[in-house]
C-alpha cells in the first residue's frame, strides 16, 4: 500500500476488515489538519505526531488483530522500493506521479500486479496493471501531469476510488470477476457519472515496451 492518505486509508480499511494477511503500509509524511476531510484513519490526535503509516496500523490492529499490517516511514525511491518485491499485488494510494512511476517500473520488473488510481476535487480514475498484459500507467500518461503541489480534493472522493481500489485487489488475488485491466474508470462525482474507457499499450512506450 503506498500512501497513507485519502486513498491509502479507505483501501486499508478495507482490506483489514476483509482478512488480507499481510498488509505493508508505506508513508513518511504526518497528518495535518488539513487532511482530515478524507484521511479518515488520522484523528486529531495524531496532527504533527505520528507518521501515517504508524497511525493507520494503529487503526487497523484494532480493527483486525489476527492480520500482519508494517508500517514504513518511507519516501519511495528507485532503490528502496526493492523491500517490496515479494508483494502479490501493490496498490497505488499516492498523491504524485514522481513516485507512481517509480511504481509502475516495478510492477514491470517484478511482474507484480499494481492497482492504480488518483483523486482530484470532485474526480477518480482507476485502473490494474497486470504486467506484461496490459498497458502500463506510462502507456496512459506518457507526461508527468503538471498537478504537482497542492489540489482540492471533496472527501467522498477519496472514499468512492478507495472502496474500488479495495476491490479491483480482492478480486486480483482471488481471480474472482472482472478487473480493470487495460480498461480505465473515469468517475466524475459532480454530475455522478461513471464511464469506463478501453486504452491500448503504446508500442513505443519508454517503459513497458522493454518487457514485452
Ligand atoms: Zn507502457
Amino acid at each position: 500500500m503506498f500512501g497513507c492518505g485519502g486513498l491509502g486509508c479507505p483501501t486499508a480499511t478495507y482490506l483489514a476488515a476483509a482478512g488480507i494477511g499481510k498488509i505493508n503500509l508505506i508513508d513518511f509524511q504526518k497528518p495535518e489538519l488539513s487532511n482530515l476531510n478524507r484521511q479518515i484513519m488520522h484523528f486529531e490526535k495524531d496532527l504533527g505526531i505520528k507518521d501515517k503509516s504508524v497511525s493507520l496500523k494503529e487503526k487497523l490492529g484494532q480493527l483486525n488483530s489476527s492480520i500482519e499490517i508494517e508500517s514504513f516511514s518511507l519516501e519511495i525511491n528507485d532503490k528502496n522500493i526493492f523491500k517490496f518485491k515479494e508483494s502479490d499485488v501493490l496498490v497505488d494510494c499516492l498523491d504524485n506521479f514522481h513516485t507512481r512511476y517509480l511504481l509502475n517500473e516495478f510492477s514491470l520488473s517484478e511482474k507484480i500486479p499494481l492497482v492504480h488510481a488518483a483523486v482530484e476535487a470532485y474526480y477518480g480514475q482507476i485502473t490494474t496493471i497486470i504486467p506484461v498484459k496490459t498497458p502500463c500507467i506510462k502507456c496512459l500518461f506518457p507526461n508527468m501531469p503538471n498537478k504537482e503541489g497542492m489540489f482540492p480534493i471533496v472527501g467522498p472522493t477519496c472514499g468512492i476510488l478507495g472502496s474500488l481500489e479495495a476491490m479491483e485487489v480482492i478480486k486480483v488475488l482471488t481471480g474472482i470477476g472482472d478487473i480493470l485491466s487495460g480498461k480505465l474508470l473515469i468517475v466524475d462525482l459532480k454530475c455522478m457519472e461513471f464511464e469506463t474507457i478501453n486504452f491500448k499499450r503504446k508500442e513505443d512506450c519508454s517503459v513497458c515496451s522493454k518487457y514485452f
